[in-house]
């Protein structure tokens, strides 16, 4: 009997059997239509075998669905994944088949030459033959390429010498040229380039962290390296990502000036249709170059060669709803597997990175000097306990001085505060009460721009009420501290004439309209940006000369691993916006503690140093990347069931060495959306095989239905 294990996308541990009829084409990586119950599901094959002794009566798959198979690696590689995530195999080939969602495109019908030949020939008549003979074409193109009356292209169809054929056009994806536009690198980003060859001519998996500040290049660098891997073979494959909000059209054209040919996007701006176009042409190996954010990881490559991970560092490759995955860390995992060379790219690498780095895993590529004439930033601390800003306001008089400075030359400013909305907190004077969403702990924010407020966790939104909702008291509820559009509000009053901007997941809420902010930054129409994180990333603003931080102490405060590292790299990524062309640029960063390492380190530019002490703090509790780490998240509406639950899972702890199993404790947020959150923690050595742990543990329990439990591998943030 001949078996087909099948992935189906559901919670299962395991592939699912069927028995493959006699005479279907089932083959490892082919999609096939399979009952389970009175459902019929899609799924893809893993494995074919021939069980001559299997007796269990196994339902047959019902047909194969003609689509381009999944290649054996792209296999491999969800099957890693999904070890490597503990989450179900079903489940993550669903991920990598999403492409697939909209419907194959309808065919064409066009007319094709049959080979019979007219019984009365006519000039018109040949000419369309003519015409014809150059392949299919619309009975109306063919109408005008012959320069004949439709009624003459009719006639040959109904004598036969003609006939419909039915045609799906390939999406054309033009060939990348190597050659087209080679960049004039300099001497540092030339010697980084050569060694990036160097590995790619070697083959096998290599990995490289290409380590440059603010404006060294990088991109020039790795373009080099993709032109060298798309020359040296006619089939290669080249991967790029980027924070899904640097896809901007200034960033594809860098690629469209490189190689002549603009590149495949892959990001959540891409219509369904399109995507199934880019999938396809990936597997079948006609689409050579993709640009994407984290999830075209799981794109169906042929022959990836060059596997390229642009701002590395960056906190949007970790993702959290759903299949919750590092992508860094799986294009390292994909690079091994495909045997393809791995390059992490960023201004401010990850701690990690630069372990692996230290530790000789990766080559270790420096670019230095500045590209171009462009400077670092001068960067100053405003010890905000010496000068503060007049109450009710958020700008120090230095920041606004120098504000009005850069406005007057006709650059453009941009400050950066890490917190949406108007107010983080909305509290009333008479009673104390601050405001929640219901059922949920984590406060409301007040957005001025909808007058609503609004929970940033659950999505929950009211109209700002007239009353206290505890007390009843009229007009006592104040808005705390700020938010970005408090700081524009205050902007706007002190500088009538700027024209100014608000960047934040409010504002620009999908990455089209944030591209387009970015690109109206760009062409100058905006004077004085003020931004979240979303806008410290790798952006290149020509008249951007100064670059004001709100807020320093904000990321620091958050009690979580990676504080102190995430608020240096998203200072050191804003800061670096400033004077990236030919104009000095400036930074002024205020804050309450400038005694702080981080700030210490920021002011002095002095990476090395921030770096130093904080791996040294890392290494001493175990933390990565010294250490391992994973949590299991619990939640449900049942107070009880979730209890029991968590007292199950820590009574059930394995027997392990080298690590330990902390709580369970309450989530930060406790309550969200009326369901109860809970965490278990576990801090492994990093020899642990913390997958298997995770997985042994989790099968000791039964988890009630009511109850959820996900796996997060190496959490980020613990809310
Ligand atoms: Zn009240």
């Amino acid at each position: 009997m001949k078996v087909a294990r099948v992935l189906l996308p559901l919670p299962l541990p395991e592939p699912f059997d069927y028995a493959a009829p006699e005479g279907m084409a089932v083959a490892p990586g082919a999609h096939v239509v399979a009952p389970l119950g009175p459902r019929r599901l899609r799924g893809v094959v893993v494995e074919v075998e021939d069980r001559p002794g299997e007796n269990r009566p196994l339902k047959a798959l019902e047909s194969v669905v003609d689509e381009p198979p999944l290649p054996p690696n792209t296999l491999a590689f969800v099957r890693w994944t999904a070890r490597w995530t503990c989450s179900p195999p079903g489940e993550v080939a669903a991920v990598a088949l999403r492409g697939l969602r909209a419907p194959p495109p309808r065919p064409e019908r066009k007319l094709a030459l049959t080979g019979a030949k007219p019984a009365r020939p006519t000039p018109a008549r040949d000419r369309v033959l003519e015409a014809a003979a150059a392949g299919p074409l619309s009975a109306a193109d063919l109408a005008r390429a012959a320069a004949v009356s439709g009624g003459v292209v009719k006639g040959l169809c109904e004598e036969g010498v003609l006939n419909v054929v039915e045609i799906v056009e390939p999406a054309a994806f033009p060939e990348p040229d190597p050659g087209h536009a080679p960049a004039a690198l300099n001497p540092s980003q030339a010697a980084a380039a050569g060694v990036l060859e160097t590995l790619l001519d070697q083959g096998g998996f290599q990995a490289a962290l290409v380590d440059g500040v603010t404006g060294s290049g990088k991109t020039e660098v790795y373009l080099e390296a993709a032109a060298h891997a798309l020359a040296a073979d006619p089939q290669a494959q080249v991967l790029v990502l980027l924070p899904e909000i640097a896809l901007t059209q200034a960033v594809l054209a860098r690629f469209e000036r490189r190689f002549g040919v603009a590149p495949a996007e892959w990001h959540s701006g891409v219509s369904p249709p399109k995507r199934r176009k880019v999938w396809e042409a990936v597997a079948n190996g006609r689409c050579r170059i993709v640009v994407g954010a984290r999830s075209a990881l799981f794109l169906p490559f042929r022959n990836l060669r060059l596997l390229v991970v642009d701002e590395e560092h960056d906190g949007s490759y970790k993702q959290e709803d759903g299949l919750i995955y590092q992508a860094r860390d799986l294009a390292v995992a994909r690079a091994k597997i495909e045997g393809a060379t791995v390059v992490l790219a960023s201004a401010t690498p990850s701690l990690e990175s630069l372990w692996n780095a230290e530790q000789g895993r990766y080559r270790w590529l420096k670019l230095s000097a500045r590209h171009g004439a462009a400077r670092l930033p001068d960067i100053d601390l405003i010890d905000l306990r010496q000068a503060p800003p007049e109450r009710g306001r958020w700008l120090s008089t230095s920041l606004v001085s120098a504000m009005a400075e850069t406005f007057a030359r006709g650059e453009q400013s941009l400050l950066f505060l890490n917190r949406r909305g108007y107010a983080p907190l909305v509290l009333c004077r008479a009673c104390g009460e601050r405001m929640t969403a219901p059922d949920t702990d984590s406060w409301l924010v007040e957005h001025r721009y909808t007058g609503r407020l609004v929970c940033h966790l659950t999505g929950f939104s009211m109209p700002k009420p007239k009353k206290c909702p505890h007390c009843g008291a009229e007009d006592s509820l104040v808005s705390v501290g700020p938010g970005v559009e408090r700081v524009e509000e205050e902007v706007r009053a002190l500088f009538p004439e700027a024209r100014t901007a608000v960047f934040s997941s409010d504002t620009v809420p999908d990455g089209a309209s944030a591209r387009a902010l970015v690109e109206r930054m760009a062409a100058g129409e905006i004077d004085m940006l003020v931004a979240t994180q979303a806008a410290a990333k790798g952006h290149n603003f020509p008249r951007l000369t100064l670059v004001g931080v709100v807020d320093a102490d904000l990321g620091l405060k958050g009690g979580d691993l990676r504080a102190s590292e995430r608020t240096f790299q998203l200072l050191a990524q804003a800061t670096g916006r400033a004077g990236r062309a030919d104009r000095p640029g400036r930074a002024l960063i205020q804050t309450y503690a400038p005694e702080h390492a981080v700030l210490q380190a920021l002011a002095a530019q002095d990476r090395d140093a921030f770096v130093a002490a904080e791996t040294a703090e890392r290494e001493a509790a175990g933390l990565p990347p010294f250490g391992r780490l994973a949590a299991l998240i619990l939640s449900s509406a049942d107070p009880v069931a979730l209890d029991a639950t968590a007292k199950a899972l820590a009574a059930a702890v394995p027997n392990a060495a080298y690590l330990e199993v902390y709580g369970p404790a309450d989530a930060p947020l406790a309550l969200v959306r009326g369901r109860r959150r809970k965490r278990l923690l576990v801090r492994a050595d990093r020899h642990v095989d913390l997958q298997s742990f995770v997985t042994t543990w989790m099968s000791r329990v039964k988890v009630p239905g009511s109850v959820r439990v996900t796996v997060d591998i190496d959490p980020y943030s613990f809310l």
